[in-house]
């Protein structure tokens, strides 16, 4: 399997072991338990000694193939899930960090995750320095003071920062950090962080990986000594993923591949008309070459994913009327599906921060974010054309 080209492991990977009956599809095992006639044969599967299911919070079989389908699209060593991506963040950052322990990050991670690290961690005496995304030597230079876990996320959260992972996942290498990274903007299809020397792959599998907006879901990968740990910590803490739930990520990630790529096609090509928009002030896009991180971006991804952001003249006001004219557009705080999904960042990822603190981290408060669907190309453009040119005349002669 893990020879085979990346669409057909995301079809085929991970199944097999969860079929019975000669089902092709994986069943959704809803048994909490699982019950054995045999006492020593239940003794050996409770203590890892031999393959099996005991108990519903601990693993079950249609999960596991979720586990295993991500394991090899992210071709790690092993993989575990949770209930929700920030589940999978929490239960990393507990299992991994003790009172008096460091973490570097950056400023721009998700707002969920920026929460743990402004308002949890503190609280449990673990120090936590968040450096301006982007500026590579400020991070490196936290590093070097010496760190328990260095956090990353790339692309990140409004406007499509990219930090370089190879470079960095070499800074914590050199003090003995966990480097983990946060791969929900840019897929397995389009990053591989593992490769590009990071321990631990995080992903908010209701994204991208799930991709129809209907299932929540986390995952971790990595080595097989980390993600044990982290598991246990899962199964006793109890953030476990529901089957049901399981199945649908599963269902979904068969055509990863597929959307993905024709996500990142409208995203480039809606980024390239956004330009061309007189009311447009800034498009964020890591494929444009006008982009901070395009370069790095080039570098360390096969696309640059179906995430982008703008911003408008005359701000609050426009997005206001803006917006709601848009007939191909869930405007909801959610994002990688297969509708195209759009939301001011004031109500979406940074619903938390007052404007000034947005204005701080280079947030307009005009910005809006844009998850390309995979709708046809000419109607996601003739839809923005249309909700531009349907702007009151006032906001386009003031600005
Ligand atoms: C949504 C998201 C998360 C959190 O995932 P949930 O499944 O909503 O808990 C974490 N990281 C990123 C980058 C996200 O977009």
């Amino acid at each position: 399997m893990e020879e085979s080209k990346f669409a057909t492991r995301a079809i085929w990977a991970g199944e097999k072991d969860s079929l019975a009956f000669g089902a092709t599809q994986v069943p959704v095992v809803h048994s909490v338990s699982f019950g054995y006639e045999d006492m020593d044969e239940w003794y050996d599967v409770a203590i890892g000694k031999k393959p099996g299911h005991i108990y519903g919070r601990n693993t079950n079989p249609t999960v596991q193939a979720f586990e295993e389908k991500i394991r090899i699209l992210e071709n790690a060593e092993a993989a575990t899930s949770f209930a929700t991506g920030m589940a999978a963040i929490s239960n990393t950052l507990g299992t991994l960090l003790y009172p008096g322990d460091r973490v570097v990050s950056i400023k721009d991670t998700y707002g969920g995750t920026n929460k743990i690290f402004t308002e949890f961690l503190p609280k449990q005496q673990v120090e936590v320095e968040l450096c301006d995304t982007g500026d590579h030597e400020a991070i490196e230079k936290e590093v070097a003071k010496g760190c328990k876990v260095l956090y990353l996320e790339t692309p990140t959260n409004p406007t499509v920062k990219i930090t370089d992972l190879e470079r960095m996942a070499k800074a914590g290498k050199a003090v003995g950090a966990t480097v983990i990274v946060d791969n929900t903007f840019a897929t397995p299809v389009n990053q591989q962080p593992l490769a590009l020397g990071a321990d631990l792959v995080i992903h908010s599998a209701t994204k991208f990986l799930g991709g129809h907006a209907d299932a929540l879901g986390g995952s971790v990968c990595g080595s097989k000594e980390l993600v044990e740990q982290i598991y246990h910590y899962r199964e006793i803490n109890g953030a476990t993923l529901d089957p049901m739930a399981a199945y649908l990520l599963l269902r979904g990630m068969k055509t990863l591949k597929l959307r993905v790529d024709k996500q990142c096609d409208n995203a480039m090509a809606v980024a390239r008309y956004l330009q061309t928009v007189d009311v447009v002030e800034d498009v964020f896009y890591p494929g444009l070459e006008g982009h901070t991180g395009h370069d790095i971006a080039k570098k360390q991804m096969s696309n640059f994913g179906g995430m982008l952001s703008f911003s408008v003249k005359g701000g609050v006001e426009t997005v206001r009327h803006l917006l709601p004219k848009l007939k191909y557009a869930n405007r909801a705080a959610n994002l990688g599906s297969v509708e195209t999904v759009v939301g001011p960042s004031r109500t979406t990822s940074h619903v938390e921060c007052t404007p000034e603190e947005r204005a701080a981290m280079g947030i307009p408060e005009g910005l809006i974010r844009y998850s390309a669907g995979i709708e046809d190309i000419d109607d996601l453009i003739q839809d923005l054309e249309q909700a531009f040119h349907s702007l009151p005349k006032s906001i386009l002669v003031s600005n």
